[in-house]
């Protein structure tokens, strides 16, 4: 096992990784840019290394100066928590060519995964069932159109290079195809540097159904269910849910065994996410995340396994301690992202927290980072807290998550919890009826579904 951590990241995540090494008893290593100074994670770390200014590029995303905090404390391994340079195969390969362990997968996995194109074709070799679409890239109208045609419209422009929702347009009808191509294009170039682009078809009223895998880079692997992030504002989740409402025992076993036999065969390591899309009963794969999710800690409310504590003992080249048989799901859990954000507007609202106070009590876990006092940068993401609630069915979960919320105080910024208030009351929430464009029908329109 490693003797020292080093934590690449920050907030919430920077210290869940941390309460994992603690009850491992593994020293920890925090770093922070210049506007982190006074984060929780520093102040609680054994010890603590500025990496640079604010801006991420010159901070949490500085190789170099990452490296140069693992050789001066001596870290033998580093977790990359999610987001900035958690996928990043290079980072991975860097740290590993510098004898310093990376706790996430495999670079070459990292490396197909993170292009949409190379994951959807290895995700078909694997037999996991897919939207059907272009095989692989687009490059031609012509092309694209005989495509559209075969799988019929609506169809969707996605970047190869796509992440966070961004590079994806909507062609509707024949007509709409060849400008739609032209913007995603342009879009992709813009944004990622380079403008491979693919072909799907359009679902309509899908729901968004990820299934949490786990390997230890032997050929064990197996999956721990799934969870419900349909709730989604601009392709970002806002409440996610395990078990889905609307998710079969039955269903849950063959697309679970579906991905965790691809996990086998790939002799995959750590933690992962495969994400579909699910609608009329069948499942499509968009995309995997090679990484720990914001949102597993549903996961680990109806499992019972801490998901941190097995990245680092797999990463150390441990076997699996638990197996498919060990995998049972109990009670249902829901959580929700709490952002420094305007309930409505969205808009960013940094500063000084004059007053917090969090919900506790039976079933009820809060992951922050923030406390009284604290002054919200405005260099990251608005994200301040999770709540995450369990019990033992979902009409109890919502009673309690109704509950919590009640409790939750926050003074000084605006936060997003006047938004889950009126969500937990509503109606086609209560029943689960909701999809990935629910939320934003909401916004617009008020209240649907009461
Ligand atoms: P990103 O990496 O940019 O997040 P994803 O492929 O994960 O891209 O898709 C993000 C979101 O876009 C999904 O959660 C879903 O809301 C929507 N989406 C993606 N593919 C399709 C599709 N074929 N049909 C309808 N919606 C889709």
């Amino acid at each position: 096992m490693f003797g020292k951590i080093l934590i690449a990241n920050r907030g919430e995540i920077a210290l869940r990784v941390l309460r994992a090494c603690k009850e491992l008893g593994i020293a920890t290593v925090a770093v922070h840019s210049t506007a982190d100074a006074d984060a929780m994670h520093v102040k609680l770390a054994d010890e603590s290394v500025c990496i640079g200014p604010p801006p991420a590029k010159d901070s949490y995303l500085n190789i170099p100066a990452l490296l140069a905090a693992c050789e001066i404390t001596g870290a033998e391994a580093v977790h990359p928590g999610y987001g900035f340079l958690s996928e990043n195969a290079r980072f991975a390969e860097i740290l590993i060519d510098h004898g310093v362990a990376f706790i996430g997968p495999k670079p070459e996995h990292i490396r197909v995964m993170g292009d949409k194109i190379e994951a959807k074709k290895t995700a078909k070799r694997l037999g996991i069932p897919c939207v059907p679409g272009s095989e692989g890239g687009v490059s031609t109208d012509e092309e694209a159109a005989r495509v559209s045609e075969e799988i019929g419209f609506p169809v969707l422009i996605k970047a190869a290079a796509g992440g966070g929702g961004r590079g994806m347009k909507v062609a509707r009808s024949p007509e709409e195809l060849s400008s739609a191509l032209s913007t995603a294009r342009s879009e992709a170039r813009a944004n990622f540097g380079d403008d491979a682009v693919y072909i799907e078809k359009y679902l309509g009223t899908p729901r968004h159904i990820e299934i949490q895998v786990f390997g230890d880079g032997k050929g064990n692997a197996v999956h721990l269910g799934e969870r419900d992030c349909s709730l989604q504002r601009r392709h970002q989740k806002v409440l996610e849910e395990a078990p889905s409402p609307v998710i079969t025992p039955e269903q849950r076993a063959q697309i679970g065994e579906t991905v965790a036999k691809a996990m086998r065969d790939m002799k995959y390591l750590g933690a992962g996410t495969i994400e579909f899309l699910y609608e009329n009963g069948e499942f499509y794969f968009i995309e995997m995340n090679t990484r720990i999710q914001v949102e597993h800690p549903v996961t680990e409310a109806i499992t019972g396994f801490d998901l941190i504590r097995e990245q680092i003992r797999v990463a150390a080249g441990e076997t699996l301690s638990f197996t498919q048989d060990d995998v049972v799901l109990t009670g249902h859990a829901i959580e929700c992202r709490v952002n420094a954000e305007h309930p409505r507007t969205f808009r960013p609202s940094p500063g000084k927290i004059g007053y917090w106070h969090v919900p506790g009590g039976l079933g009820v876990r809060i992951d922050s980072a923030v406390y009284q006092g604290y002054t919200i940068p405005p260099y990251y993401d608005s994200m301040i807290g999770k709540l995450i609630v369990t019990a033992a069915t979902r009409d109890e979960c919502l009673a309690r998550l109704s509950r919590a919320l009640d409790e939750f105080v926050v003074e000084g910024i605006e936060t997003t919890l006047p938004l889950f208030r009126e969500l937990v009351r509503n109606g086609d929430i209560r029943r689960g009826a909701y999809d990935i464009h629910w939320l934003e029908q909401f916004l617009a329109e008020g209240e649907p579904g009461n």
